[in-house]
């Protein structure tokens, strides 16, 4: 049964005030909150087994190892990866995506063409672009409408043998929209040779992921916004394309034998894992998939589903509010402005101060801030431990913040 109460208390920091009120947390797009599970993982990984993995003889090396190795086996489970060698630990998606430009730079000529999607974050902009500036390929993109929903008839006329990469966003970061990746990525593999790349980061919390099912190349996420600690990421890649392209890093760990002369570089997946990675944080990231997969994928999605149609409602009462993307299919994210407020941080700052945290700003996606000609929104995202009460207290914090501003 899903018992909200009993899931909040798993997480200490919602029981606090800010500002002298109940601390309503929905910035959870930037990153979640980490409940006991998590906690208690990181905990005992420092007290009991802290060192090195692949190195030592020692009992403690070993154990370590284990652990991260287990971590590795429970997450490609998750993400239903066909091998857990296909599963590399990284920092995160923006690692992720950096790594997956770089070590594709010398499958890419002058010319080739890289199609992304106008909502994409800056970290799936960036890496590409400077791809571009390392190769002379170019960088395309699939338009969008008012309603933020892609326009991927764009493909039909874009897709040929130049287009190397396609890589866009699951699900939307600053507006929440669920991309239609199915039909991106089968258009895609009729169209031509690419290969796609789907950053996972907003949709990993949210919905069930399936690597082999989706088709993709590669899959990038970040732990933190699924209830791990900060500085874990995951970054899947097919075997085929992991064995072909060049490493990202170079150090200790991904090397099969090193001298002066000739290096050569360790089996997958250390081959990108080069020096000392995150232990307690890559074996906190299991313990975060433990989490979620207590409480079911299921209800996760449904209770978050019904907060954002329940938030959407009552936000659109309010005279003069504009929900970007209202009209696309969504998960997580409720990103508004309201009439005649043109600086959204000055609602966020008014929302501060009766304890609800969201982000304002461009949410690092300005594309989508000049389509749409504003700075930024005020973004309220949801996360499993969120309650319809919350959705009250921000929409009531709304109302005053446009009372105090207007
Ligand atoms: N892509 C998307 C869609 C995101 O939401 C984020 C984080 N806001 C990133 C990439 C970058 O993730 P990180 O900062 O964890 O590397």
């Amino acid at each position: 049964m899903f018992d909200i109460q009993n899931i909040r208390s798993q997480f200490p920091i919602l029981s606090q005030k800010i500002n002298g009120k109940d601390l309503v947390y929905l910035d959870n797009a930037a990153t979640s909150q980490k409940p006991l599970l998590v906690l208690d993982c990181w905990m005992k990984y420092y007290t009991e087994i802290n060192a090195n993995v692949h190195r030592g003889i020692h009992t403690l090396s070993q154990l370590a190892t284990e652990e991260m190795e287990l971590s590795r086996r429970k997450i490609q489970k998750f993400i239903n990866a066909k091998h857990d060698f296909e599963v590399i630990f990284t920092k995160g998606t923006t690692e992720g995506l950096n790594l997956i430009a770089y070590s594709l730079t010398n499958l890419i000529k002058k010319d080739d063409e890289i199609i992304i999607s106008y909502l994409e974050h800056h970290s799936n902009i960036v890496p590409w672009q400077m791809l571009c500036q390392r190769t002379g390929a170019k960088l395309k993109v699939i338009p969008m409408d008012e309603n933020g929903v892609l326009q991927i008839d764009f493909l039909d006329k874009n897709l040929s043998e130049k287009t190397k990469i396609v890589s866009v966003n699951q699900v939307s970061n600053a507006l929440g929209i669920v991309n239609p990746i199915d039909e991106i990525i089968s258009k895609t593999r009729a169209n031509s040779n690419a290969l796609i790349v789907i950053d996972g980061a907003q949709s990993v919390p949210h919905m069930k992921i399936d690597v082999q099912k989706m088709d993709c190349d590669f899959f990038v996420f970040s732990g933190h916004k699924m209830y791990a600690p900060m500085g874990t990421g995951i970054l899947y890649g097919k075997e085929e394309i992991l064995r072909k392209i060049q490493p990202f890093h170079g150090g200790g760990e991904m090397i099969a034998s090193c001298s002066f002369e000739k290096t050569t570089y360790a089996d997958l997946p250390f081959k990108f894992e080069a020096g000392t990675p995150n232990v307690g944080g890559n074996i906190s990231l299991g313990a975060a998939i433990d989490f979620m997969e207590n409480i079911g994928h299921e209800n996760i999605q449904n209770h978050e589903n019904a907060l954002l149609d329940y938030a959407q409602k009552k936000l659109l009462e309010i005279d003069g509010l504009r929900i970007y993307g209202e009209k696309a299919k969504r998960t997580g994210v409720v990103s508004f402005n309201l009439e005649g407020i043109g600086i959204a941080s000055d609602v966020g700052m008014i929302l501060d101060k009766l304890g609800i945290a969201v982000r304002t700003g461009h949410h690092c996606t300005q594309p989508i801030m000049d389509f749409f000609d504003i700075a930024g929104t005020v973004r309220a995202s949801f996360a499993v431990y969120n309650t319809f009460e919350e959705v009250d207290i921000l929409v009531e914090g709304v109302k005053k913040a446009q009372k105090m501003l207007s």
